[in-house]
């Protein structure tokens, strides 16, 4: 676990809660609790939308507080490899200060030396300038969840996009539906904190909660746009802007799109792609990292 103490991702992540508390309050005072005072449909509704929320929550402490899969640092057994590398590497070319290894420094198909963390990398891993490491199949740092979104916590983002979306989606089916049923409330006895009437504190609430919602449901609507385009194409964000600068085409890959998404959600069946809870360890969280000079056999 681990939490980055970078000023602009903690305003963020403040805001965040900030906004799902608000939408919490304003929706369960001002506009559930009214509209289905009789029977149990309030009851009901306010569940659905706490879990929502609550899932909101988990999977973006989970995404927040997971390593994206950061390259670990050298050990000083590899320093020799690294400075053999540093020193010998004529391919400086490379727009994402990379360092291919000479064949007899080889780890693996296209393993680099990074010139920021000189850390070792596997292919795709790309460096953070926020977090100082390389990260692999780094995306994005996102300062909506103070992290990277890299190849460990891509699904726990998905998953926080998601339930954001449906979040967002229920808050403005409940706000339109109270005001086509019950916009009567002036009448109804609608009361402010201090037993004022209240239909003027509901008009300012459904201003701001539909603001709210509509903001953040187009955000991630387009961010889930991008990341599903991303994972189909087999290409993270960074990958796509370093291909158009070298103008190369894309690579492609014959992997079906089921696959594809297997290899950010994991193999689990698909409905264990929508829980935010799960605690053991995935395959893909146990990859390890050469931690001695590799030898190269011919
Ligand atoms: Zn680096
Ligand atoms: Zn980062």
């Amino acid at each position: 676990m681990q939490f980055r103490k970078d000023p602009c991702g903690i305003f963020c992540v403040l805001l965040i809660y900030a906004s799902l508390a608000y939408a919490d309050y304003a929706l369960s005072r001002w506009m559930i609790i009214p509209t289905f005072s009789e029977g149990i449909w309030a009851p009901v509704h306010m569940i659905i939308f706490n879990t929502f929320l609550l899932l909101v929550v988990i999977s973006h402490a989970r995404t927040m507080l997971a390593d994206p899969g950061i390259v670990p640092l050298n050990k000083s057994s590899d320093l020799k490899i690294r400075r053999q590398a540093l020193e010998y590497s004529d391919d400086e070319s490379g727009s994402d200060n990379e360092i291919f290894l000479r064949p007899e420094e080889y780890v693996g198909e296209d393993w680099s030396v990074c010139t920021r963390c000189e850390s070792i990398r596997p292919p795709r891993a790309h460096h953070c300038r926020v977090c100082r490491r390389c990260i692999r199949r780094m995306d994005h740092h996102c300062p909506w969840v103070n992290n990277c979104v890299g190849e460990f916590n891509q699904k726990h983002f998905l998953q926080f996009l998601i339930y954001v979306g449906l979040c967002s989606g229920y808050a403005l089916l409940v706000i339109i539906h109270s005001w086509i049923n019950h916009a009567d409330d002036g009448e109804t006895g609608l009361k402010g904190p201090r037993g004022q009437n209240g239909h003027h504190i509901k008009v300012v609430h459904t201003i701001m909660l539909s603001i709210e919602a509509l903001l953040f449901g187009m955000f991630v609507l387009a961010v889930s746009c991008d990341q599903l385009s991303a994972i189909f194409n087999d290409e993270t964000a960074i990958e796509s802007v370093q291909r158009r600068n070298r103008r190369s085409p894309r690579r492609s890959r014959r992997i079906s799109k089921i696959s594809l998404l297997r290899g950010v959600c994991g193999n689990g069946p698909v409905w264990s792609w929508f829980i935010p809870c799960s605690l053991s360890t995935s395959e893909r969280d146990v990859i390890h990292f050469p931690t001695a000079p590799p030898h190269y056999d011919v």
